[in-house]
């Protein structure tokens, strides 16, 4: 089953999407600061493989990350989101779900708009926001077509069992998904693929997009994974199949 444009544009409702097309790998950018090169990370994600009952990635991604609940869903922060959707004409279609975060686009407009220059990508492709320079003036998340960002609105306490390696989280700047950059950096896959991988799903793969032999890039050559909106031309770093 596939999703067609206008279900994407429903989906819009919570990411702005609509066009889906043919995956198309990128070199590793020249404009970027620290990591290496030599790697590009990306992800592809399985819908036929999630469950849209299971909250497994959003869950590892909150507490990995320190992410705070806010009940009030304009100021909540969300690094990582289920959207649920039914395929529109399908009588009785079933509810499908994709877990959406920050695509770490190849040409990432948010970092564009930047005016201090707070959100940067880096020589392996992700995309970070340095908080301490962040002025909060939301730019990037105006620029942001997939809705990746967040507004920590409020002052956050450290609460007891947090993960001691998160940053302290910081009120009046914008955040989002990092690619659990510091896990990565430990050769270790990000949280969300990890948890994803304990549930048996197998819904999410993440690897070197620059390795011809990673699973990650087999799958994005075999034209089976689409990047959202593509007609963008931001070549984003997550794929999906099964859309
Ligand atoms: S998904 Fe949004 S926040 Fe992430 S790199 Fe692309 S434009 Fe920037
Ligand atoms: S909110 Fe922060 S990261 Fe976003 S554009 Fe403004 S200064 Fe840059």
């Amino acid at each position: 089953m596939s999703v067609d444009r206008r279900d994407f544009l429903k989906i819009g409702a919570v990411m702005a999407a609509g066009t889906i097309a043919p995956a198309i790998s990128g070199a590793a950018g020249q404009d970027e600061e620290g990591a290496s090169s030599k790697n590009l990370w990306g992800m592809v994600i399985d819908i036929n493989k999630c469950d849209p009952e299971c909250t497994a990635c959003y869950d590892a991604c909150r507490k990995e990350n320190n992410v705070p609940h806010f009940p009030e869903p304009e100021l909540d922060i969300h690094w990582i989101r289920k959207i649920k959707f039914k395929q529109r004409g399908v009588p009785n279609a079933e509810e499908r779900s994709m877990p959406a975060m920050c695509f770490h686009c190849e040409h990432p407009p948010c970092a564009h708009v930047c005016p201090v220059a707070a959100t940067f990508k880096r020589a392996d492709g992700i995309v970070l926001i340095d908080k301490h320079r962040c002025i909060g003036c939301r730019y990037c998340m105006v620029a942001c077509p997939y809705k990746a960002r967040s507004f920590v609105s409020k002052h956050v306490e450290h609460q007891p069992g947090e993960n001691p390696e998160s940053p302290i989280r910081m009120h009046g700047v914008v955040e989002k998904c990092d690619l659990c950059v510091h896990r990565i950096d430990q050769g270790k896959q990000p949280a969300c693929v990890e948890a994803c991988k304990k549930t048996g799903g197998g819904g999410m793969v993440f690897g070197d997009l620059n390795d011809p032999k990673s699973e990650v890039s087999g799958i994005v050559r075999s034209s089976r994974a689409t990047q959202i909106r593509a007609d963008l031309g931001l070549n984003p770093r997550v794929f999906y199949l099964g859309v």
